[in-house]
């Protein structure tokens, strides 16, 4: 297997981040937050004396109810952050390995190799799905958890659903899966699937979700894990799961929820933005990994640092990486305004 080595994220140049023209670095959502879950914010303010347990507790039943589980299954937390964090502390604090892909997103992972964890990484495969073949046969009695993240972080990617269930339905008979999910609302229809009807079914599967992506709340903090009571007793014994989680991010989260026509339109509008940018990329001959996200890595035939350092005096923060031995650029889909100063400023650098 491979090791960090071979993944690395170029750190941008120091700049002052509000001042940048197009802000397409953290795969946010230009559109949120979602004006009515804005106003619900606003005027639980009024009652920021109150712990929020109440409204947390019909917050968590909405959401229970949405996935199909109970909500003894449900642990909220201040973003998915929070959990993969917390996550990686509970079960790396005696060491072992975790098993995911290279590349993939790495705040499980790093925490995880913070407290004396081992990551072992399989590359993705040519069409860029998981490895799921040799990341199974990798299980052994060192592995404490398998983390995959679908779609994928940084490539944007997504594997079968209907082979990610099935592998995850095998893998779990062994160890426990984490599945992030922070993506899974923007890739279209029917291409993939929550894994979150394993966790209905007893599985020690587990399922991260996010409001900071298609909810467009990135800022507010809010997100959950859904996974089996004996899971969720463990995280809670070192840390009490939505203490971290404020009275007006849960009255945000409960009344964007409650609403449709927000996420179409963030869906509808990313889409476009990453058609056009395909576009773009192609024109240039600049060779793309399959997104299924708001976000598109593509190969740079320069290097990362002096690659940001140029965007960035141009005011486009993007991010660059190399792994697989190649020059990245991962650009989040912004408005198609914002699409086209990245273009403009990407044909002057390229
Ligand atoms: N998981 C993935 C794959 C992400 O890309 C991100 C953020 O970009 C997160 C989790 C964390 O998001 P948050 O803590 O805002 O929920």
């Amino acid at each position: 297997f491979n090791t960090s080595s071979t993944f690395n994220e170029f750190t941008p140049p120091i700049t002052d981040e509000t001042k940048l023209k197009a802000r397409l670095l953290a795969n946010e959502n230009p559109y949120g937050p979602p004006p009515l879950a804005a106003k619900a914010f606003q005027d639980e303010v009024f009652t920021g004396n109150r712990y929020g347990w109440e409204t947390l507790k019909t917050l968590i039943e909405m959401i229970a109810k949405k996935e199909g589980v109970t909500p003894e299954n449900i642990l909220m937390a201040p973003g998915s952050s929070d959990i993969l964090e917390k996550v990686a502390m509970v079960f790396f604090q005696k060491g072992g390995d975790v098993i995911s892909a290279d590349p993939s997103y790495m705040s499980l992972i790093n925490v995880s190799k913070s407290v004396g964890g081992q990551w072992k990484s399989y590359k993705l495969l040519k069409d860029s799905q998981h490895d799921l073949k040799s990341m199974e046969a990798a299980i052994d009695v060192d592995t404490k958890l398998v983390y995959i993240c679908n779609p994928n972080n940084p490539t944007g990617s997504i594997t079968n659903a209907k082979d990610l269930k099935a592998f995850c339905s095998r893998a779990s008979e062994k160890v426990p899966v984490f599945v992030d999910e922070a993506y899974i609302d923007l890739s279209d229809n029917g291409l993939t699937d929550s894994m979150v009807d394993l966790v209905a079914q007893g599985k020690d599967v587990m399922v991260a979700r996010t409001f900071s992506k298609i909810h467009g709340m990135a800022g507010l903090r809010i997100g959950y894990l859904v996974a089996q009571p004996e899971t969720l007793e463990r995280i809670n014994a070192i840390t009490r799961g939505g203490m971290g989680i404020t009275g007006p991010s849960i009255m945000a989260a409960t009344t964007s929820l409650q609403g449709k026509e927000f996420l179409d339109m963030s869906k509808t509008k990313i889409a476009e933005a990453r058609q056009y940018t395909k576009a773009f990329l192609d024109k240039k001959g600049l060779p793309y990994l399959p997104s299924q996200t708001n976000f598109i890595i593509f190969e740079i035939p320069t290097d990362g640092k002096a690659f940001l350092k140029e965007m960035y005096s141009k005011g486009i923060g993007v991010k660059a990486f190399n792994f697989w031995d190649k020059n990245w650029c991962r650009v989040s889909i912004g408005t198609m305004d914002e699409m086209k100063l990245f273009t403009e400023a990407l044909d002057q650098v390229i």
